[in-house]
């Protein structure tokens, strides 16, 4: 992970209250992706930053930006977009834990809570913001959240920030920053589209890129299983749960509806599993994330909704019960495993008429997905 082993974080020109904050997280050095955005926000270039899932983005921009905000300016200088809860309140957490030992405020806005609360936060007025961009935009229009002195606009996952569902509100966020404002983009994947859309609102970006070739996960192994009929899904599971010790495993599933049916499925058999859906409420949705963070259940059964930027320790599996449409999807979904440097298994359940889009997969991102061997726990336990 860190290739550049003579670079520490007191290299990076970073505050000593921020520094105590980042060691006292127990980060003792730079990756990669932190040495060479750090050094870019610093200069005050905008930024394109495309690395694997689990090499350390999250730290690379919010340090960066901290890094840079004035705490005795009484304004909100950083705003940081996400596009779901858990992403929000996963960054709102590590933030809080870097400005331990600052005087930075730091403020979460998120939907389906009280407009009232997010009102409340903001009239606090916070240095940082981080959020969902509905409520985020709502907070402008309302002119709650002022955005004419905000320094850094960062969005991760900004291929998904920018893809059609959330377009609009985003292209009006952006529309109420000045051009004073640094806008900095950071993504596991970045198609070309979105390369070619940000042209029209950043200003001569410094860009950090990874051939797709280069994008599967060296520590990921990832494996097939041929299925005949679907309920031949259900019975793996129960194989798979039954006869191998799993620490903690997603399964992904490809509609909403499915979640209840495998969660009632693996109930029936005493496993105990979550799982996320839009249709839960802001609090079902963080104690069920809770639940599966603290290992009082192992297993989490989600759609899409999670397959980007959830960070979990011991995740060492993840079960794609239906392969996804799209190959950048599968590879969000498998790096919930393997994350900094560590080790992880993917396990695909695909129909025997399909198999090509296995073969699709591994040709597109030069990778090998073979048939799941008998020694499978062998992998898994590693
Ligand atoms: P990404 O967004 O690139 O997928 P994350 O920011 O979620 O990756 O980080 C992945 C994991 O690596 C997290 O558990 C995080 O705590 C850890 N990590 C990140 N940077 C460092 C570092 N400099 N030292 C040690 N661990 C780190
Ligand atoms: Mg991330």
């Amino acid at each position: 992970m860190n290739s550049n082993m003579n670079v520490g974080f007191e290299d990076l020109n970073i505050n000593d209250n921020l520094l105590r904050g980042i060691y006292g997280y127990g980060f003792e050095r730079p990756s990669n992706i932190q040495i060479k955005a750090i050094k870019i926000i610093n200069s005050g270039k905008e930024l394109i930053a495309q690395s694997h899932s689990g090499t350390g983005k999250t730290g690379a921009f919010l340090i960066g930006c901290l890094n840079n905000i004035e705490e005795s300016l009484n304004h909100t200088q950083c705003i940081i977009i996400l596009p779901t809860h858990e992403l929000a309140n996963q960054c709102y957490d590590i933030c809080n834990e870097f400005i331990k030992f600052t005087k930075l405020k730091l403020g979460l806005l998120i939907g389906k809570i009280r407009i009232q609360d997010s009102i409340n936060i903001l009239r606090l007025t916070p240095h940082i913001v981080i959020g969902t961009p509905g409520r985020i935009l709502d907070m402008i229009n309302k002119r709650e959240l002022f955005t004419d002195k905000v320094k850094f606009l960062v969005m991760d996952e900004a291929d998904e920030i920018l893809s059609y569902g959330f377009q609009e509100n985003i292209y009006n966020i952006i529309k109420f920053h000045s051009k004073e404002t640094k806008i900095c983009l950071f993504s596991a994947t970045i198609p070309d589209d979105i390369l070619e859309l940000s042209n029209q609102f950043l200003n001569d970006p410094e860009k950090i890129l990874v051939e797709k070739e280069n994008l599967t996960l060296d520590g990921i192994k990832q494996f097939y299983i041929l299925i005949e009929e679907y309920n031949w899904k259900y019975q793996i599971l129960l194989d798979l749960y039954s006869n191998i010790n799993i620490n903690k495993s997603i399964i992904y599933v490809n509609h909403k509806n499915l979640l209840l049916n495998v969660h009632k499925f693996l109930e029936e058999n005493n496993i105990p599993s979550v799982y996320i859906s839009s249709e839960l409420t802001s609090q079902e949705r963080k104690k069920n994330m809770n639940e599966f963070k603290n290992g009082s259940a192992r297993i989490m059964i989600s759609t899409d909704l999670l397959s980007r930027g959830i960070d979990i320790q011991q995740l060492s599996l993840v079960i794609t019960f239906d392969i996804p449409s799209s190959k950048d999807v599968y590879i969000h979904r498998i790096g919930r495993s393997g994350r900094y440097g560590r080790k992880g298994v993917a396990i695909n359940f695909v129909f025997k008429d399909k198999i090509n889009d296995i073969k699709e997969i591994e040709n597109f991102y030069s990778t090998k997905i073979e048939e799941m061997p008998e020694n499978i726990s062998d992998y898994i336990n590693n």
